[in-house]
């Protein structure tokens, strides 16, 4: 592990809290050291108060915030004083812990300290880091891992037994900290948790760090523990789509609500997954206690929810009686998935939270892998993981947690989705909490957005093996499909029907109408399996109801729509799948309107253009942004009931009225 300081980066950051900006953002870019909000970093800063008086404060970094991408606006200001005389007490629970740091702070505003604050403050060292880093929970996570730190560090540093972290453990390192620190001390190990380094300046602190964690890596490469080999190539099969969907379904039973589910590509990951004792590494337990609460004790083996489920509900069974207060039991569904078929898959309430998820049992992958070249993978016992899974103040969260968006951990596939009301429909449904699968043949789609729920593909949807790789694709990514949303569609310039010759008539009647039966017919397998049923919403249009001169294929095309989305739902009802149509009229800002084709079409009517745009009832255009708000309250639970409508979203038109 190289220093990743630079002297003109560093010039950035000013004053002693810049300084502990900069050197915590280089802890965060290393992955092997911190993950996801992981670790936590310190400086002690002398300042004078408001009424005068001076006084030391300690800026931690303050929970919600991760170490990559943390501002001075993430550290917590508490007034050390109050730090050391709470460290005396004999005993504090976390609830009360928060609550004494929350009140001492300088900043009203500021966020909550970490919960490794009095910890901090202990350490009478300047500026102290602290990391999970994954060498050293591969060493810490053997049965010989205490004996191993001490032949690579000796004295330099002080080793503390895992205790979890919260009051107690600030505690036991304030006693332990203080029999065994000498003028050698250099950091401070925490068995089958993590590492501090500390140091007058910044700088310092952060190179110990890099330099202790790189003593670690080195004795595991000396031991032929650090480099792992590369997993041989692999074939899974090419159409995975319809397992993963069934499976997702059974996860999201298991949980109570909709899950995402996220396939990993990653060969090491499927080579473990067939290991003849993948059981047995697999199912001893997180690498540091503080993923439990996003990846669950342990991953799911095989394809077999509900003997995960039984097996989750004995082991809180066999716990919670013992905890100190009383205990609800977290949804019961596994996070991490190994299958030798498929390889991982990881499982959140939303795609970042899968992603989170699939970071960290990668990282999970390589500890486990190398303490077994070390002699033997060993995570703590069952009961301390319970603890961490189910500490109070996670317990305080769960019961304080808002509502979700309504549509968080399903998944709506959406066809012309680079602009106009396909494009609309991609930022309601991503408003609304869903993943988004995005088709178009526009490449531009495929970075119309930088997010985990969000996945563009280029695709010409008449091309219908190119959709199914496109619907493969995104069911690998997200885990199965929830919603479909037919919109695209061309509208060809307007043409008489004594003129209108057939290859145009094909080329509408193929995209406006093949490709959606192509479409429904490869979605209905996955529909099947949402959740929360499937949903199907067609964007028709006003010609389907009330059809114009000149128009003769687009018309024919979205009422043959229309006529097919009857059908479907004659024979679709039975999987409770709804299907219902939209059909809107004078939507202009969408890429079908061109300036030429309005004018033409104002034109033909004899009127302006301005008047042409509004000329319905309400004497009023309608946006795409409209169309898109339609079709999620459609797709939401205002609808559950209604399947068959057809809805004009036009201003109101005598001929449809
Ligand atoms: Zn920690």
């Amino acid at each position: 592990m190289k220093s990743l300081w630079n002297d003109n980066e560093a010039k950035l950051f000013t004053g002693e809290l810049g300084q502990r900006v900069y050197t915590s953002r280089l802890l965060g870019r290393e992955p092997s050291l911190v993950l996801h909000g992981g670790g936590n970093t310190s400086v002690k800063i002398r300042e004078r108060n408001i009424v005068g008086e001076e006084e030391t404060i300690l800026y931690v970094k303050g929970s919600g915030w991760d170490l990559e991408n943390i501002e001075a606006a993430g550290f917590s200001p508490v007034r050390m004083d109050y730090l050391l005389k709470l460290a005396t007490l004999p005993a504090l629970s976390d609830p009360q812990m928060v609550n004494e740091l929350r009140t001492h702070m300088t900043s009203a505003t500021a966020p909550t300290p970490s919960v490794e604050t009095i910890l901090h403050a202990i350490l009478p060292y300047k500026y102290v880091d602290h990391t999970h880093a994954d060498a050293i929970i591969a060493i810490t996570n053997t049965s010989a891992g205490q004996q191993r730190i001490e032949e690579i560090y000796g004295d330099e540093l002080v080793m503390i037994p895992y205790i979890m972290p919260g009051f107690d453990l600030a505690r036991s390192c304030a006693e332990l900290f203080v029999q065994h620190a000498t003028t050698r001390t250099r950091g401070m190990i925490l068995l089958n948790h993590g590492i501090f380094s500390f140091g007058d300046t910044a700088r310092v602190s952060y190179e110990r760090m890099i330099e202790l964690v790189t003593r670690a890596e080195d004795y595991l490469t000396a031991c032929k523990a650090w480099f792992l080999p590369p997993a041989p190539p692999f074939t899974v099969k090419t159409e995975l789509r319809v397992e993963l969907a069934m499976l997702r379904h059974e996860i999201s039973r298991a949980a109570g609500f909709p899950v995402i589910m996220s396939l990993s590509a990653d060969e090491r990951a499927l080579e473990f997954a067939r290991r003849n004792d993948v059981d047995t590494l697999a199912r001893q337990g997180p690498a540091t206690p503080d993923h439990i609460i996003r990846t669950k004790r342990i991953p799911m083996i095989g394809r077999d929810v509900s003997g995960f489920v039984t097996e989750y509900e004995r082991y809180f069974q066999r716990h919670a009686p013992f905890a100190r207060e009383k205990k609800t039991m977290l949804d019961p569904a596994p996070r991490v998935v190994l299958d030798p078929e498929f390889g991982l898959c990881t499982v959140g309430k939303t795609a970042q939270d899968a992603a989170i998820v699939m970071d960290i049992y990668q990282h999970t992958l390589d500890v486990i892998l190398r303490a077994t070249a070390l002699g033997g993978y060993q995570a703590l016992p069952e009961r301390d993981l319970f603890d961490m899974e189910y500490w109070d103040l996670e317990q305080a969260k769960l019961r304080k947690s808002g509502q979700s968006p309504e549509f968080t951990g399903e998944i709506v596939l959406i066809t012309g989705a680079a602009s106009g009301i396909g494009k609309a429909c991609v930022n309601t449904f991503l408003a609304r909490g869903a993943a988004i699968i995005a088709l178009d043949i526009n490449p531009v789609i495929a970075t119309l957005h930088h997010r985990p729920d969000y996945l563009g593909i280029q695709c010409d949807i008449t091309d219908e093996a190119a959709v199914m790789q496109a619907i493969e694709q995104g069911v690998r990514v997200f885990g199965g499909l929830d919603m479909l949303i037919l919109n695209a569609g061309i509208f060809p310039a307007g043409c008489p029907l004594a003129e209108l010759d057939s290859a145009t008539w094909r080329q509408v009647m193929q995209i406006n109408l093949d490709a959606n039966l192509a479409l429904l017919r490869l979605t209905y397998p996955l529909l099947k399996f949402a959740p929360k049923n499937g949903r199907v919403i067609a964007i028709g249009s006003r010609n389907a109801l009330a059809p114009g001169p000149g128009a003769a294929a687009y018309s024919v095309s979205k009422a043959a729509l229309t006529q097919l989305m009857r059908v479907a739902i004659m024979e679709w009802s039975k999987d409770n799948i709804r299907i219902n149509c939209i059909h809107p009229d004078a939507v202009y800002d969408t890429a079908l309107w061109t300036d030429e084709v309005l004018a033409a079409r104002a034109t033909h009517y004899a009127m302006s253009v301005a008047d042409y745009k509004k000329r319905n009832l309400l004497k009023t255009e309608v946006s795409s942004a409209d169309v898109a708000a339609l079709a999620a309250t459609m797709a939401g639970p205002v609808f559950a009931k209604t399947t068959g409508a057809q809805i004009p979203q036009d201003g109101g038109n005598e001929r449809v009225i």
